[in-house]
């Protein structure tokens, strides 16, 4: 029996020491960024192990992406070693609840190998169900219906609760109407979202299926419902803690309120000045509020920033003072003061991405760390050029949140058959592959696969298997040949899977039985090589999930999986975590340059950060611009952006062609926030604050504007294309009509041999 040693917690400060021994209660910690919110909570973990004996099972630490939580449990391992905080749960409220409703899925009224469904599974979903409603997507697009029911999910309602809501609650129908009009152009009725919401639900559960975000509804109406599944849970976890909690939308906050509800552990910590998601239902005032619906709540204050240099604090402070709807309060920070925040205002966004890596590749040459460096951008589509001239420049890179792995399209097909084994009644994956690789399958024979099985309320799968086994005779059975031997398979990959459980060789019956790599070579001559070595990722992830012993902890018993419980295990976690796409790195991810929305940044911290595209109408974002509170929520997107960085912070942007090319580009009102003597303008000629870059009026051609191209940009193939099939072979001529990836269709008027060679 080794003596437990208590965690060194001595480079704490008195605050942060005094909430890492919070014992028992509610508390929140409410701070700043970079002042130690994160550190309190893995020191408390440790603390509550160690020093007051809590079992470590009994511990449930919540965070917002996988990555912060994979991160926060290294944190706590480098405190007490990896033994003994083994069983500490530390994930986010998804990744959870798929867990434990896996556990109590029969209570919950779903089979436990219920699917999960992406965003494309819903709309798709929709789109069948707007059809049996005859709502014209004229009227109603999936889109908007999609968002409404995420919405009315968020704040926790069933179909018949929010119906209870429309009616007695005259404010809700007020807020629709705003919506409505904030729609411009769709009408709808909230009692036709009812509807659909309703049927919608019940669909899903038919086919044993539930979207992301009826793991936490679906969760906390079984609590609500199940007082026995409550009590259990309350019984095993006594201490709660979670960070960001700013960022909670009303059903995450129910579902912690009630979990904890026994115990009183509940230990929040966050920042009302991060709230970054309103838009998803989050609610900042919880954290504000907290101590009056919490009225014992221990509140503990941060205001030392450990994180950044001064001159970087006071950008954030200056940047962040300009919101009206905010809680006051201080942030200093006894680091030096650093650099300059540095600014450059570039030509378009092929210069923007060349100022970043030229930047980064000096410094590297002196400090040989890519890995310092964090790119920030506000939209996904923003990383397109800075990638381009990465590559360009063989420069290493790791992208965060752009494509999950899972959500390639070959890996999305294969993961499809995955899931019709596990869940047979998962219509979403049966229409994904009943025609592909195709087998003569269209989509006429489709819809009336459809409405054969819902007028024998069987799933298209039983259906299916009923016609090629001859016991239903019908219309589609002309197509039906076809398919019979993807019926067979299926009954094969199931029995076979359950005599070797061995997912990962299921896997590999799937992929020979479909000729998987003929259909990959004959789809995607072009990128075949790399979609191929995609799918043998997938199997190496598989067996990766294999080989790890999977102790299911109830309690305190532990169960072994069999291989269709695995396999499903393995889906789930494909579904909910984001991937990060590693390129041009060759010995892992170690040094890498980090390219992020700012959104997925949150809680990080690099060195050298760059924040790229500061413009009116990206950040802050074109749809905000005429909501005041829209431009706070940017602000504050802004304010998480900047504070990521420890040493050293460069602003970019660019007159970037719009969709809108009416709207002259403009510098981001952002960056006139921060003082003029902490800044460093790298184009002298911009020290005036140019809040206009001049009038973009049409796309720029070539015509209008002669770009003389250098010789790298003549060598990079990829950037332009010849318009005419013939000189294939790059040898240019004047005259000859070219398509520029970035500047659009030109003819080029000049050639000129470049110095550089
Ligand atoms: P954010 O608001 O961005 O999530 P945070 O409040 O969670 O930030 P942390 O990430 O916990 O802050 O800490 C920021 C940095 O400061 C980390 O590198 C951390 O190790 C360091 N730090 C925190 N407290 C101290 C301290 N008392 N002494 C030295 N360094 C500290
Ligand atoms: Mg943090």
């Amino acid at each position: 029996f080794n003596e437990i040693e208590t965690p060194d917690l001595s480079n704490l400060n008195p605050v942060q020491l005094l909430a890492s021994t919070h014992k028992d209660g509610p508390a929140v910690v409410y701070a700043g960024a970079g002042s130690g919110k994160t550190k309190v909570i893995c020191s408390r973990i440790a603390w509550l192990i160690t020093h007051e004996h809590v079992p470590a099972s009994a511990i449930l630490a919540v965070t917002f992406t996988n990555k912060a939580a994979k991160e926060m449990k290294e944190r706590v391992e480098q405190y007490i070693g990896a033994k003994r905080s083994k069983y500490v749960i530390v994930s986010t409220f998804h990744a959870f609840c798929a867990r434990f409703l896996r556990i109590y899925a029969e209570e919950a009224g779903y089979n436990s190998a219920f699917s999960i469904y992406d965003d494309d599974d819903q709309k798709s979903l929709l789109k069948d169900i707007l059809k049996k409603l005859n709502i014209s997507d004229k009227i109603l697009s999936v889109n908007t219906v999609k968002s409404k029911i995420d919405k009315i999910k968020n704040q926790g309602l069933t179909p018949e609760e929010y119906l209870h809501e429309l009616k007695h609650n005259p404010e809700l129908s007020f807020q629709e109407q705003r919506q409505q009009f904030r729609n411009f152009g769709e009408q709808y009725d909230p009692e036709i979202i009812q509807k659909i919401y309703s049927l919608y639900q019940s669909t899903l559960k038919k086919q044993n299926a539930m979207d992301f975000n009826d793991l936490l509804l679906v969760m906390f109406k079984t609590l609500e419902n199940k007082p026995h599944v409550l009590e259990s849970l309350q019984n095993r976890f006594r201490y709660f803690l979670i960070d960001e909690f700013q960022d909670t939308n009303p059903i995450q906050f129910k579902l912690i309120h009630l979990l904890s509800s026994k115990s009183q552990n509940l230990f929040i910590v966050g920042d009302d000045d991060q709230s970054i998601y309103s838009w998803r239902g989050a609610e900042p005032s919880f954290i504000i509020n907290f101590h009056h619906l919490y009225k014992n709540a221990k509140v503990f204050k941060l205001e030392e920033n450990y994180r950044s240099t001064k001159n970087i604090i006071q950008a954030a402070t200056e940047i962040i003072k300009n919101n009206k709807k905010r809680a006051d309060k201080t942030l200093f920070t006894n680091n030096e003061v650093g650099t300059k925040i540095k600014i450059k205002s570039c030509e378009d966004p092929y210069i923007e991405s060349k100022f970043i890596s030229n930047e980064i590749y000096a410094d590297v040459q002196e400090n040989g760390k890519f890995s310092d460096f964090c790119i920030l951008y506000r939209t996904n589509a923003q990383s397109r050029s800075l990638e381009d001239e990465l590559r360009r420049r063989m420069m290493p890179y790791i992208i965060y949140g752009s494509v999950r792995f899972y959500e390639r399209a070959e890996i999305k097909i294969l993961l499809a058959y995955i899931k019709l084994i596990i869940n047979p009644t998962d219509e979403a994956a049966f229409q994904k592959i009943i025609n592909t690789p195709r087998r003569g399958f269209g989509d006429k024979a489709l819809s009336k696969l459809k409405e054969l099985s819902t007028s024998r309320n069987e799933s298209l799968l039983n259906t299916i298997t009923e016609i090629v086994y001859g016991g239903l005779e019908n219309e589609v059975s002309r197509s039906i040949a076809a398919v019979k031997d993807f019926v067979m398979c299926f009954q094969k990959w199931k029995s076979n899977l359950d005599y070797h459980n061995k997912p990962s060789v299921t896997l590999a019956e799937v992929i020979s039985d479909i000729n998987f790599e003929e259909y990959l070579r004959n789809s995607y001559p072009e990128d075949f090589d790399e979609r191929w070595l995609n799918v043998i990722e997938l199997k190496n992830a598989i067996i990766e999930f294999e080989n790890i012993n999977i102790e299911e902890e109830i309690g305190q018993q532990q169960k072994q999986l069999s291989g269709l419980e695995k396999l499903s295990r393995f889906l789930e976690q494909a579904m909910l975590t984001v991937e990060p796409t590693v390129v041009n790195v060759q010995q892992g991810t170690a040094n890498a340059i980090t390219l992020m929305t700012i959104h997925s940044a949150k809680g990080l911290e690099f060195p050298k950060v760059f924040i790229a595209g500061l413009e009116e109408g990206v950040l802050p974002h074109q749809n905000s611009i005429d909501s005041p509170e829209a431009i706070e929520e940017e602000r504050r997107l802004m304010y998480v952006a900047v504070t990521r960085a420890k040493s050293k912070l460069t602003l970019t942007n660019c007159k970037r062609n719009r969709y809108k090319d009416f709207i002259p580009a403009q510098e981001s009102r952002f960056i006139s926030e921060i003082s003029f003597e902490i800044t460093d303008w790298v184009d002298s000629a911009k020290k005036t604050f140019p809040r206009e870059f001049g009038k973009i009026t049409s796309t720029p051609k070539f015509e209008d504007k002669p770009r003389i191209f250098k010789g790298d940009d003549l060598l990079n193939k990829e950037n332009i294309n010849l318009k005419s099939e013939m000189n294939q072979d790059l040898i240019w001529r004047k005259g000859q009509k070219v398509t520029h990836k970035v500047f659009g269709d030109g003819v080029i008027r000049e050639i000129e041999k470049s110095t550089s060679g």
